[in-house]
C-alpha cells in the first residue's frame, strides 16, 4: 500500500521519506517527527520521519492504519506546511486519502489500541490497571496511585469468554472487601465527591481501622 500512496502522491510526499520501526515506542502506535533545515540558498527544507512501535504495531490492519494516519501528518508539514497536530489540514489529509482508499477504516484522530502488554495490573480497590511487558511491578511493595488499593497480577491469557485470567486464583482482599461495604456511605459523606475522591477517603478510613484493629482491646 505504501509503494500506491507513493505513486499517487509523486508530487507530494518524497519518495525516500523513511519510515523507521522502533521498539522503544511504547506509548504510541507511530509519530511523525518534523524538520526543518535551513539550506545554503537560505530557504527551509520541510522534512518527516515516520516511526512505527514494533510492539504495538503487530499486524497488517494496524500497519495500515498507523502508517496512514503519520503520513497524513507527514503531508500536513511537508506539502501544507503547517503544523498543528489533528486541526483542520491533517483532517484534509485524511479525507484524500479515505477518498483515495475507500476500503480502509475511516482515519481516526488517535490509535486507541489497547496495547497488548503480557502482564496487567490490576487493582483491586478501584480496578485501575497498568501494562507491562515484564514482570517488574513489585505488588507488596507498590500500591494503586489512586486508591492506594492492591495490584493484582493478570497474566495475558484469556478465559473461554475472552477475558484476561488472573495469574492466581482471586481472593478478595481486605480492601476490595472494604470499599465493597463502604463506598456508598462515602459517597454520601460529602457533596460532588469524584470517584478519586472516594477512594481516598476509603483508603485513609481502611488505614485507621489497621491500626484500631492492631491495638489490643482492652478488657472490662
Ligand atoms: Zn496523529
Ligand atoms: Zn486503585
Amino acid at each position: 500500500m505504501l509503494k500506491s500512496i507513493r505513486e499517487r502522491n509523486t508530487a507530494v510526499l518524497p519518495a525516500d521519506l523513511p519510515i523507521i520501526w522502533n521498539n522503544r515506542l511504547r506509548k504510541t502506535a507511530g509519530y511523525c517527527y518534523n524538520r526543518r533545515i535551513k539550506s545554503s540558498d537560505g530557504s527551509f527544507v520541510r522534512s518527516s520521519r515516520v516511526e512505527l512501535s514494533s510492539k504495538i504495531v503487530d499486524n497488517s490492519a494496524r500497519l495500515r492504519d498507523t502508517l496512514v494516519h503519520e503520513l497524513c501528518h507527514a503531508a500536513t508539514w511537508i506539502i501544507s506546511e503547517v503544523t498543528g497536530g489533528h486541526g483542520p489540514t491533517w483532517k484534509r489529509w485524511t479525507y484524500r486519502a479515505m477518498e483515495a482508499f475507500p476500503e480502509i477504516p475511516p482515519i481516526s484522530r488517535c490509535h486507541n489500541y489497547d496495547i497488548e502488554t503480557k502482564y496487567k495490573y490490576k487493582c483491586s480497590g478501584c480496578n485501575y490497571s497498568i501494562g507491562r511487558h515484564s514482570k517488574s511491578l513489585d505488588v507488596e511493595r507498590k500500591v494503586c496511585g489512586i486508591c492506594c488499593g492492591k495490584f493484582e497480577l493478570f497474566v495475558n491469557k484469556k478465559n473461554d469468554k475472552g477475558k484476561p485470567m488472573p495469574s492466581t486464583p482471586r481472593t478478595p482482599n481486605a480492601f476490595a472487601l472494604f470499599v465493597k461495604e463502604n463506598y456508598g456511605s462515602a459517597k454520601k459523606s460529602k457533596e460532588n465527591l469524584k470517584h478519586k475522591d472516594v477512594m481516598k477517603i476509603l483508603s485513609e478510613q481502611f488505614a485507621a481501622t489497621k491500626i484500631s484493629n492492631a491495638i489490643p482491646e482492652e478488657r472490662d
